[in-house]
């Protein structure tokens, strides 16, 4: 059951505190308040845990400053959207809006290889205005025998470029729990310049350990990359693995699932599925173009597949694109053949902002209609 408490009210502390003193009279039932900033406002909910089934919702509708109490039997309590309370769910971080209204583009390297190319990564960056970067520190190889990533090594350097060249957010991905303490400590010793989202997936995207080691952290965000093996519910359940946890700022990326019916792209591209995960979650969609298409070849007409796929994503709503670049793709120690050149870049960012119009336009063109239902 979940007590959803009203946006404007006075004393949102006072409110949980009533919930929580009622709740009590229940056995077994655990309270557990969590906080969400809507597109349009903040709210809070406390969810109750336990055999809420035989739990009565009028004492809890009578509290002062509840809004509603809903009962809920899906199976994404906390990510999910429940009947009426579709509010979807964005957050704030570092000054970066992450929801489903704002267009981010999150450029960078698939794996940090030098400083001068991390630095050259972030200068283009900073000169076509994007504040939000990738970096792969470390890499979760199909090979032993394979680059593994640089690791913390490469961090200090990594934090005071991003700060250097105004960078906001670097998505990194981390295998072990162990490496969020050594991000935290870079970060530290760096003096905060910049702020890490941390990619989970989607090799261990039911790893259950470390998605929960990611939700019981409070620092920093996380972009959920989807299992490439598995079926959308569970990485669904994945998400709400790191939400249960309790840290519900979230963003679901999808990089295409594994099938050689894609062939010869990399991945099948699965971006048909941004408006189920924004219909079935509170979640704002990303896209990685790169990792599904995982190549560069010539383009019919003159735009490259992962524009193309890029744009599909954008089309069906996606609000954040996750692409590689390299100043030298063919010097890149992994994924060179699909990463854009830095030049290309503020060609992707053009046609990202017109795709994205073009699903704005439409998006109120058929409201505006009554045709969107
Ligand atoms: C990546 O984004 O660097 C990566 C390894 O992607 P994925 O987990 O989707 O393969
Ligand atoms: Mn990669």
């Amino acid at each position: 059951m979940i007590v959803v408490i009203r946006p404007d009210a006075a004393e949102p502390e006072a409110t949980v505190r009533a919930i929580t003193q009622v709740a009590a009279r229940f056995d077994g039932i655990q309270v557990r308040p969590y906080k969400f900033s809507g597109e349009q406002d903040a709210f809070t909910e406390v969810h109750l845990i336990g055999p809420a089934a035989a739990v009565p919702t009028e004492p809890f509708e009578a509290i002062p400053g509840v809004l509603r109490v809903v009962r809920v039997s899906t199976r994404y309590r906390i990510i999910g959207r429940h009947g009426e309370r579709a509010e979807a769910a964005g957050f704030e971080y570092n000054g970066v809006r992450f929801d489903n209204l704002t267009l981010n583009v999150l450029a960078g390297l698939c794996a940090v290889d030098t400083p001068a190319h991390v630095e050259a990564t972030m200068s283009a960056l900073c000169d076509t205005g994007i504040v939000t970067t990738r970096m792969g520190a470390y890499k979760p190889r199909t090979s032993p025998y394979d680059f593994q990533g640089l690791g913390r090594a490469c961090l200090p350097y990594v934090f005071e470029l991003a700060g250097r060249y105004g960078i906001r957010v670097v998505a990194m991905e981390v295998t072990d729990a162990r490496q969020i303490d050594e991000i935290t400590g870079a970060l530290d010793t760096a003096g905060d310049p910049t702020g890490v989202m941390l990619q989970v997936g989607t090799r261990n995207a039911q790893n259950f350990e470390l998605l929960k080691a990611v939700g019981q952290q409070a620092r920093f965000p996380v972009l959920f990359k989807r299992g490439m093996g598995i079926t959308l519910e569970e990485s669904l359940n994945a998400c709400e693995y790191v939400a249960s946890e309790g840290n519900a700022r979230i963003v679901f990326c999808l990089r295409g699932v594994k099938t050689h019916l894609g062939d010869p792209h990399r991945n099948l591209v699965d971006f048909a599925h941004v408006p189920v995960v924004r219909r079935q979650t509170r979640l704002s969609v990303c896209v990685d173009p790169s990792h599904s298409v995982g190549r560069m070849d010539p383009p019919a007409d003159g735009i490259p597949d992962v524009f193309h796929v890029a744009g599909q994503g954008l089309i069906a709503g996606a609000s954040s694109v996750l692409i590689d670049v390299h100043p030298r793709p063919q010097e890149a120690l992994c994924d060179g053949p699909q990463a854009l050149r830095l030049d290309q870049l503020p060609v992707f960012l053009r046609y990202v902002r017109r795709v994205r119009a073009a699903y704005e336009a439409s998006v109120i063109d058929l409201q505006r209609e009554g045709m969107g239902e």
